[in-house]
């Protein structure tokens, strides 16, 4: 082999999809010396994939450190896990992060708790070991360039898909040999209505680079999503119609609540109008919005409508009998979880209300289902069989991942783009989107990640491919 050659890393991914995001790396050096980390350990959602979540494809005590792209479940929900198979390394993540992690591996913990006592099997891991995972947390300045060990340095930049979430460059060098620069989006976006999102500095651009680019969206246009949201809400409202607006704990809810804030300002939504507000985790995030430590804009502090009320236990039994028109902003997202649950059997049943999603609604959902049923036919909601007489609509315009045409642009913006791998999309999409790539980016290579095929890549760009065997 050439010197060339005993310098490179393999990037692998352990996820074949959209969730359970975890990409490995290992690296080679000259000197024979390896180096193995990951790039976020998500818990898989999909139902095919779920049995996937039990083991790693890799031994956890045999990787140095953890990147942490940002604060979703499918791609933080498995960390504990890596600290109780035996990883005791760091785990970097972004300052906002470090602070949101904390309660979204608790809640985790917990919805892990109920499923195995009503499966009668094992939980995945304990509070102990989310206690581990947490104390190996490492906090990270957005542009500050971290040394990790001798070879390894990283840098986050910030990154609209959520608050804290990171584009993270990976930049592995040696003496003598071409740097190695590696830049993960995670899942991304553009810019955040709570946060100012900076374009990434020119040095970075100029980099020979390998970009791990997610392809969620890659299959429409930024076009395709049409804003239907305030619309919607607004002609219920005038029909006398409760709306059941259901979002995300983390970043979608706060949106939901500034739009309605702004549609009362604007005069559009009557301040008599009551708005309520349910799902503990979503209270606990809307309660570190209001801190300093998220980096929220200024302006944006203030995003809580007038007059709204947080649900209680006690109070919700009454919000399900009450027939007056309302708005109720609850989780969870696709509505299989939370409140929404008590909230979705009793209004799928009438006619005077208005079931609104605000987020990916994956095949599979609760949420698709009830979108793809008839008006007065049966469905079933978590066993309960009911007549759907409600409207259920959805909407992708406040989707916090770029569509195709955005990531596009996205790539566009380097100079010399080695290697694209695409990643983080359903399979078909990942293969429409590679070919989209390769007809308007300049890049040498592109490939597509998956559990099949591995990437063997130095600072030049691609080596080769190889069937993925993992360890
Ligand atoms: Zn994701
Ligand atoms: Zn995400």
């Amino acid at each position: 082999m050439g010197s060339k050659e005993r310098f490179y890393v393999d990037i692998m991914a352990v996820h074949p999809e959209v969730t359970g995001s975890c990409n490995l790396v290992v690296v080679k050096y000259p000197n024979d010396e390896t180096c193995r980390f990951i790039v976020d350990c998500g818990l898989f959602q999909e139902k095919e994939y779920e049995e996937l979540n039990q083991n790693f494809p890799f031994n956890a005590d045999s990787i140095h450190f953890c990147l942490v792209t940002h604060n979703h479940v499918d791609h933080i929900g498995r960390i504990p896990l890596l600290c109780k198979e035996g990883f005791s390394g760091k785990i970097y993540a972004s300052s906002p992060t470090t602070y949101l992690m904390p309660l979204a591996l608790r809640d985790t913990g917990k919805v892990l708790k109920d499923l195995s006592k009503r499966k009668h099997c094992k939980e995945l891991f304990s509070e102990t070991d989310i206690s581990l995972a947490l104390n190996c947390l490492v906090s990270c300045q957005f542009g500050e360039t971290i040394q990790i060990d001798e070879h390894i340095k990283a840098t986050f930049f910030k990154n609209g898909h959520l608050i804290g979430a990171a584009l993270i460059l990976v930049q592995i060098s040696f003496p003598e040999q071409q740097t190695i620069n590696l830049l993960f989006t995670g899942d991304y976006h553009k810019d955040n209505m709570f946060l100012d999102v900076n374009p990434l500095p020119y040095w970075v651009k100029d980099l020979n680079l390998t970009i791990i680019q997610e392809s969620t969206y890659g299959y429409m246009d930024s076009d395709q999503s049409i804003a239907c949201f305030k619309q919607n809400v607004i002609a219920a409202i005038q029909e006398g119609k409760t709306v059941i607006s259901l979002v995300f704990s983390l970043g979608r809810s706060q949106e939901i609540l500034y739009v309605l804030k702004m549609m009362q300002e604007e005069g559009v939504l009557d301040k008599a109008i009551p708005i309520y507000f349910d799902g503990k985790l979503a209270f606990a995030y809307t309660e570190l919005y209001k801190k300093d430590v998220l980096g929220i804009k200024e302006e944006m502090t203030d995003f809580i409508p007038d007059g709204l009320v947080y649900v209680s236990k006690e109070l919700r039994p009454t919000l399900i009998t009450d027939r007056n028109t309302k708005i109720i902003v609850t989780t969870s997202g696709m509505g299989s979880y939370g409140p929404a649950q008590c909230y979705l059997p009793e209004y799928l049943t009438r006619k005077n209300a208005l079931i609104h999603f605000t987020g990916y609604v994956a095949e599979g959902t609760l949420g698709r289902s009830l979108m793809d049923t008839p008006y007065n036919s049966i469905v079933s909601v978590g066993g309960v069989v009911l007549n759907k007489k409600a409207e259920v609509v959805y909407t992708s315009e406040f989707s916090a991942h770029a569509k195709a045409d955005e990531m596009i642009e996205f790539l566009q913006q380097f100079n010399h783009l080695k290697l694209v791998l695409v990643n983080h999309g359903q399979t078909i999409v990942k293969e429409q989107f590679s070919k989209r790539i390769l007809s308007e980016v300049e890049s040498k290579h592109v490939g597509i990640l998956s559990r099949d095929y591995f990437f063997r890549v130095n600072g030049y760009g691609l080596i080769k491919s190889l069937g993925t065997k993992f360890d």
